[in-house]
């Protein structure tokens, strides 16, 4: 190599470097922005100005490889400040006031049940997840306004399911759990999210009536990517959580599965259905029906990933 190439060859490198480093910079930068810019009243607002939409990711039964059920997700595409990370403006939702935390949960529902009752006028009878906050079911009239829509849309409570996500410990746990007793005796199924990775304790094992716990992605990546002693760690830990859920007959849905291998492993370890980008990434409803009504007996294969 030529001193001139070797010239060429660092200042390539370096500029690598420098685009790669400039790449990141922009990327956090954009999200401080968006972040000190976000606010409850944004949100507010963007409920009102029909900035929020939903979008849907399919899940697939290990056993049967048919669907297993569709969880909805929320996208923001603000007007001002374009598409906004969902984590982050759900954990500035999360801090706000109750009154926002109702009129969003009431918006959510809303729009997922009307995506329902279009998709059960279809004849697709499919399982639908929402996410939800604990917070928004110690509101005093969640209970009887969550009855009342299901009335309204004419939504078969077996039909729909409540994740459940703790970025804080729960308070007011007497309230929550009698709306949520109430919802599962309804059929509606309860399942906590990001297992043992919040402050989701293994108690409310016990205490709440669980159908489905999800193996968050962290685990599930961990799996296949983490080495030595802690890929030992985390294999008897989700094989033990896996254990433990199917004794309290609990269902177990690995998510944020991207690779064959992490399904295989999955797969062995003997979880009962799972969600990720290897099967589709989380989409719009008329991508999603495209989907489902291509499938006749609702088998799935790995379709080509079509983000939303
Ligand atoms: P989550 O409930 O754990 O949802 C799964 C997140 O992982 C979603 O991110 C989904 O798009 C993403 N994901 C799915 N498959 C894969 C995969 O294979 N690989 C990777 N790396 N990621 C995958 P998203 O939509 O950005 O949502 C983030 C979090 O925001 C959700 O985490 C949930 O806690 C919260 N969230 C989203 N929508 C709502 C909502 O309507 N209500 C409430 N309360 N929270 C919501
Ligand atoms: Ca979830
Ligand atoms: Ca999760």
């Amino acid at each position: 190599m030529t001193k001139n190439d070797k010239k060429a060859k660092k200042h390539k490198t370096d500029r690598g470097r420098l685009v790669k480093v400039t790449a990141i910079d922009y990327q956090a930068t954009a999200m401080a922005i968006q972040l000190d810019l976000i606010s409850s009243r944004m949100i507010e607002d963007a409920i009102d100005r029909n900035e929020l939409t939903l979008v849907f990711q399919p899940q697939n039964c290990l056993e049967t490889n048919s669907l297993f059920g569709i969880e909805v997700l929320t996208r923001w595409n603000s007007l001002e400040l374009g598409t906004i990370d969902t984590q982050h403006f759900i954990e500035i939702l999360e801090s706000s006031s109750l009154l926002l935390v109702k009129k969003f949960h009431e918006w959510l529902l809303k729009e997922t049940f009307t995506q329902m009752s279009l998709w059960q006028d279809l004849g697709l009878s499919v399982p639908v997840f929402i996410n939800f906050s604990s917070r928004y079911l110690q509101c005093k009239d969640s209970l009887s306004y969550i009855l009342y829509l299901i009335q309204e849309y004419r939504i078969d409570p077996h039909f729909l399911g409540i994740e459940l996500t703790e970025t804080a410990p729960i308070t007011h746990k007497d309230e929550i759990f009698f709306v949520l007793y109430h919802l599962n005796m309804l059929g509606i199924k309860i399942s906590l999210d990001d297992f043992c990775t919040s402050y989701c304790s293994l108690e409310y094992l016990c205490d709440l009536p669980v159908d489905m716990i999800k193996l968050d992605k962290r685990f599930v990546h961990g799996l296949v990517d983490d080495s030595g002693e802690r890929r030992v760690a985390m294999t008897t830990i989700v094989n033990h959580l896996i254990t433990m859920a199917h004794q309290l007959g609990i269902k177990v849905v690995a998510e944020g599965v991207e690779t064959i291998e992490q399904l295989e492993l999955v797969t062995a370890m003997g979880c009962d259905a799972f969600q990720g980008y290897l099967l589709s990434r989380p989409v719009v409803a008329p991508i999603l029906r495209l989907m489902l009504s291509n499938l006749v007996t609702h088998k799935m294969s790995y379709y080509p990933a079509c983000a939303a």
